[in-house]
């Protein structure tokens, strides 16, 4: 039983409510989806149980720990990706960890009282809303766990899996990592990476080019029939570094439909605080559009989160900040959650 799990890290059963009055009520009407978050690489590596809530930081320092499904409700976290990350390094077969992976996502459905259900369509998503449930999602991050096998797409469909990052760190044979081994090849999107894009379209998963080089971004999103998702990114327009994306990139996602979600780690914003999170989002909505701007925490991935939203029950503060900007409530709903549903809905599962 996965409640029985040790957990690392001490736990408080106490819950702390941030943010004003206004920023809950938004949430509370349209809680926020968040395009990536890594909590369950925490269960397969070190029994970190999502249903509990802990008090960060937690003994690995502050690189996870920082969402559960008790500060998911707390904070208006409607639903999440969940990264299904499988390390080459680590893992003898990739595909069997991804398997693993989601089977402790089910396990951890399972055992929730029904708090945290597995989310395909957006209609899922709406329905979870309506239940006040936090919804999980399954992302692939990174296409070197299909081992070579286009085929590996479909039954990762069957079992609920709505998007898939075709590089991480490592190139694979859909091409080259943004920064990482096979970084400097030049290589773009190769016939192989082609044919996943093809096939993650027939199979209803959703294409995402975070950690992709810069020629494979282009060549993805000139092929796309469907939209294109970033699912955790700086951008370049704000703060230069490697780990973030141009203003061109950026575009060429827009037009594809699709969604660029900004990560939660200061070592790509630029600063630290809550204001560099909208910095970011406002200059996506400057360069391509406010249907284009999302969410994409990175939570638990192996960074230290930005101060003040380091943890799931914060995200009204940034709800909070985006007022200060005098940024519409139209535009904050769509980029807590709205655009994000858009295209869920625009590129269903093909298995309902
Ligand atoms: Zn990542």
């Amino acid at each position: 039983m996965l409640s029985s799990m040790a957990t690392p890290g001490p736990r408080n059963a106490t819950p702390t409510l941030h943010g004003s009055d206004e920023a809950r009520r938004i949430h509370a009407e349209c809680p926020a989806l968040d395009l990536h978050t890594d909590s369950f690489l925490w269960t397969r590596l070190l029994r970190y149980d999502v249903n509990a809530r802990h008090t960060p930081p937690l003994p690995a320092s502050a690189l996870f720990g920082h969402v559960d499904v008790p500060r998911a409700l707390e904070g208006g976290l409607g639903g999440a990706f969940f990264g299904l990350v499988a390390l080459p390094w680590l893992d003898r077969s990739c595909r069997r960890a991804i398997d693993d992976t989601i089977g402790l996502i089910e396990r951890t459905v399972s055992a929730s009282d029904g708090k945290l259900r597995l989310a395909r369509s957006a209609e899922d998503l709406e329905a979870a809303r309506r239940d006040g449930v936090v919804a999980a999602m399954l992302g692939v991050e990174g296409a070197h766990s299909l081992e070579g096998d286009v085929d590996a797409l479909a039954p990762l469909a069957r079992r609920g899996v709505r998007y898939l990052g075709l590089l991480h760190f490592t190139a694979n044979p859909c091409g080259a990592p943004m920064m990482g081994w096979g970084q400097d090849s030049g290589q773009g999107l190769t016939n192989f990476g082609r044919d996943v894009v093809t096939k993650c379209e027939d199979e209803g998963i959703l294409v995402d080019l975070a950690h992709i080089n810069e020629r494979g971004l282009f060549d993805a999103c000139e092929q796309a029939t469907k939209p294109m998702i970033l699912s955790h990114a700086g951008l370049a327009g704000v703060f230069d570094s490697w780990r973030n994306t141009s203003d061109a990139q950026l575009r060429a996602v827009a037009d594809t439909g699709g969604v660029a979600g900004v990560i939660f780690c200061p070592r790509y914003l630029g600063r630290d605080g809550v204001e560099a999170v909208v910095d970011h989002l406002l200059h996506i909505v400057n360069v391509a559009g406010e249907d284009v701007a999302a969410l994409g925490s990175d939570w638990d991935g192996f960074i230290v989160p930005t101060r003040g939203l380091d943890e799931a029950s914060k995200l009204p503060l940034l709800t909070d900040a985006l007022l200060a900007r005098k940024v519409p409530e139209r535009t904050i709903r769509k980029i807590l959650r709205e655009n994000t549903l858009r295209v869920l809905r625009d590129a269903p599962p093909r298995t309902p």
